[in-house]
């Protein structure tokens, strides 16, 4: 039964005199007073129930200890939303985790678009009316090949765009093969039912041949589509028509053909001794009409969706009043144009492109640094955890080279119980990271936790927070 001496022993300010308080007024400037006064009011209502329920002793709190608690309770409320967090779950391009970071000549770029006025879309040689894609046409036809360009938000938007614009009405002739699902609802035959286009499938999952698309050509045809399995791999009994031929038999019956590469590339990455990845000049070069890729993917730069191609189709997809809902903003233009002019090197880009470097970051290097961290972390940890530095394989993800995995180190935590417990003890760990004032995130498998270091720029930072962290967190 609660106590009413206990109600009576608590001994609160007022809260005119808390607001008027010095040790309130850096909250009341930095939060703004009503802010305050709402926190102060909910701060003393809780303090006074705690003590009516006997929660806690009936005691005089002195205005510093309640502006010390309301401080907490503010800073957390006004905390943004947007965290950065470490990202050591050992996918590269984590698309929950925003897929690829800008490269400093890219943010400074976002960061002058988003200060001043500028030339999005007016053409200071005619002082006319200018096109926001014509800001990086020149640099994307340079590194491509292409006649023409339009960026849209998305690659899926780029791809329900083409297809609404070249197909509607009209079938859309792709292998079975390619039907593929990308994650999040993005579903090749759903998008092509949303763009309006008949979907017309044509072979098997794992065998397509020419003839089956010559058969499926008709008087409704309105494109040949091909989408670059980027996220799963046909293995075994396969076939499939190589691009140059699938667009010479869409040529010759006068039908576009339009190829969704995902993630693409714009150099040959196996010069970095990374995964064979289809390049956008390729595709064209064997004939597509159409080359639709990520801006946020392997290119490295930031979310965007690439239309290139024949001018005259790009042409009728700029017409398209769905471009108009689809098209980018000026920070992302000015993120991509920077990245893009990193390419014309490709000599530094490695060093100077984020994706390009974790990607091609050794192996060595990455165990060294794990070596280099275990004795910190095993004693945060303290009894009841091994940490080990060992090799781990990565991923570089969004879709891209789901086979292939990156050779990779990581801190593997395991902890030492039976196995009944095991599973609830690395739940507690995982939430005691995520936890952290900036988040770390890794990944369970085979009854551990494992850090992988790929991604781990900012040590000191990193050590920083460990330092710093509650023992109950590393206990539990
Ligand atoms: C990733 C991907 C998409 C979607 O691209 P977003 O930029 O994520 O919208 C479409 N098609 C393929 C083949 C992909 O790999």
């Amino acid at each position: 039964m609660p106590s009413r001496s206990a109600s009576q022993t608590l001994r609160l300010p007022s809260i005119d005199s808390l607001l008027r308080h010095p040790a309130c007024q850096p909250l009341a400037q930095r939060y703004g007073r009503d802010a305050l006064l709402a926190s102060l009011r909910q701060l003393l209502d809780d303090l006074r129930e705690a003590v009516h329920d006997g929660a806690v002793e009936g005691v005089e709190i002195t205005p510093q200890v309640l502006a010390g608690r309301v401080g907490e309770r503010l800073a957390i409320q006004h905390r943004s939303h947007v965290r950065r967090v470490f990202n050591l779950t050992g996918t590269v391009l984590h698309t929950n985790l925003g897929r690829a970071l800008l490269p400093e000549e890219a943010i400074d770029a976002v960061q002058l678009a988003a200060r001043y006025p500028l030339n999005l879309e007016f053409d200071l040689h005619s002082g006319k009316r200018g096109d926001r894609d014509d800001l990086i046409e020149g640099l994307v036809r340079e590194l491509t090949g292409a006649e023409a360009v339009t960026v849209v938000n998305n690659n899926a938007a780029a791809v329900l765009l083409t297809l609404n614009s070249l197909g509607a009405r009209k079938e859309g002739i792709i292998s079975r093969g390619e039907l593929i699902e990308i994650g999040g609802a993005f579903r090749i035959p759903d998008i092509m039912a949303r763009a309006g286009v008949k979907l017309h499938e044509v072979g098997t999952t794992n065998r397509t041949y020419a003839r089956d698309y010559e058969a499926a050509i008709g008087p409704r045809s309105g494109l040949v589509m091909r989408v670059h399995a980027s996220n799963y791999a046909i293995e075994g009994f396969t076939a499939r028509v190589p691009t140059a031929e699938l667009a010479q038999l869409a040529h010759r019956h006068g039908l576009p053909l339009l190829e969704d590469l995902g993630s693409g590339s714009l150099l040959d990455l196996t010069r970095w001794g990374l995964p064979a990845e289809p390049t956008v000049r390729q595709a064209l070069l064997d004939g597509a009409d159409i080359v639709t890729f990520s801006g946020d993917k392997l290119l490295g730069g930031p979310q965007a969706g690439l239309i290139v191609g024949r001018k005259d189709l790009i042409a009728r997809i700029k017409k398209n009043p769905l471009k108009r809902a689809l098209r980018v903003d000026k920070l992302t233009l000015a993120a991509l144009e920077a990245v893009l002019g990193l390419y014309r090197d490709p000599d530094r880009l490695a060093e100077r492109l984020p994706t390009l470097r974790l990607l091609t970051r050794p192996q060595a290097d990455i165990l060294a640094q794990a070596e280099r961290l275990q004795p910190a972390l095993a004693r945060v940890l303290g009894d009841g955890w091994s940490v080990g530095a060992v090799t781990a394989l990565g991923m570089i993800g969004s879709g891209s080279q789901p086979v292939a995995r990156l050779p990779s180190a990581a801190l593997c935590i395991r902890p030492d119980t039976s196995k009944r417990l095991r599973g609830r003890r690395l739940h507690g760990l995982e939430t005691a990271l995520r936890g952290l004032p900036i988040p770390v995130l890794g990944r369970i498998d085979d009854d551990a936790l494992w850090l992988d270091l790929r991604q781990l720029d900012d040590e000191a930072a990193w050590l920083a927070q460990l330092e710093q962290w509650p023992r109950e967190g590393a206990s539990t």
